[in-house]
């Protein structure tokens, strides 16, 4: 049998002044509700990975992140709803928070690693796991070409087509695969990644192995905040304005940075008037309860 679920993603506009001013029909994939905590484009990456892990017959999947993980927490869940048992290492000193607590709940196994130990992951995992056929790995934030296979599916889930199609990146997984969806389904829809680290251009490393064939897509390097996890006074308030406005909940760390970008490009004339505009809510919201403090309201 294989592991999947119903999930639940409809595409809903925005209005926004300023999208009417330039002309701009500006849509957004809720992604964010395929889960309240497989979320977004976690499940997507997760699925094909949990599907093979279950037909290599593997019972425990053991994976990788930092302390706010959102992959972390996806893979907790995901672990516990398909009866696998779950291990995360964790980069850094034993801390303890909101999104580790919700790992724990599931029923994950956290084990803190220190920065360098956690670079070399395979070595890792070889060396808790030597002789144990029960595991199965996963990368840090479930980037690979299964991941890349799961996200491409998006595409097939739009009854309309779009002129531009704009994600945060992370790893570039989702990147990749959506970039895929559009070549499988020939498009003309272009692409446009949103890193969410510095020196985004790297990114294209992450992106260009799993692709189908070489494609173009447009990256906008420039609205990092200062890096992964930064964040400024101007971003947390475009995220409450955009909140506040919308009645759809974003976090600042990855969809908070799209949509600043996208009405940023907006507003300097980017996109031509007429344009179709799709924006991925790519979920994560409950790294939102790591920023609290960061909002001071
Ligand atoms: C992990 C994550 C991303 C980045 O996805 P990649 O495939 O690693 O590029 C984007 N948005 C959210 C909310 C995430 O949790």
């Amino acid at each position: 049998m294989s592991i999947d679920f119903e999930i639940y993603s409809p595409v809903h506009q925005i209005h926004d002044k300023l999208f009417d001013e330039q002309g701009l029909k500006v849509f957004i994939k809720r992604d964010d509700l395929i889960h309240p905590i497989i979320s977004g484009n976690k499940w997507r990456k997760l699925k094909y990975l949990l599907n093979e892990a279950q037909s290599q017959n593997k019972t425990h999947l053991v994976t990788f992140g930092g302390a706010y993980s959102n992959h972390l927490l996806a893979t907790a869940a995901a672990a516990a709803k398909f009866g696998f048992k779950s291990t995360g290492f964790v980069r850094g000193e034993e801390v303890n928070n909101d999104t580790l607590f919700l790992c724990r709940l599931h029923g994950m196994n956290l084990k803190f690693t220190d920065r360098e130990s956690y670079r070399d992951k395979e070595s890792l995992f070889n060396k808790h796991f030597a002789n144990d056929n029960e595991v199965f790995f996963i990368d840090e934030g479930g980037s690979s070409a299964l991941g890349a296979k799961g996200c491409s599916e998006l595409m097939a889930e739009l009854s309309e087509t779009f002129d531009h199609i704009i994600c945060a990146c992370g790893t570039g997984t989702t990147a990749a695969g959506i970039i895929n969806g559009i070549t499988d389904h020939q498009l003309l829809t272009q692409f446009h990644g949103v890193p969410v680290l510095k020196n985004g251009e790297f990114l294209r490393k992450g992106i260009d192995p799993f692709l189908e064939k070489p494609s173009t897509y447009h990256l906008h390097t420039d609205y990092h905040f200062g890096g992964y996890g930064k964040v400024n006074d101007d971003l947390i308030c475009f995220v409450k304005q955009f909140v506040a406005s919308t009645g759809i909940l974003i976090e600042p760390i990855y969809t908070g940075k799209m949509l600043y970008a996208l009405y940023d490009l907006a507003a300097q004339n980017y996109f031509l008037p007429g344009s179709r505009i799709l924006a991925i809510h790519t979920g994560g919201i409950w790294g939102l309860l790591g920023m609290k403090d960061k909002f001071k309201i």
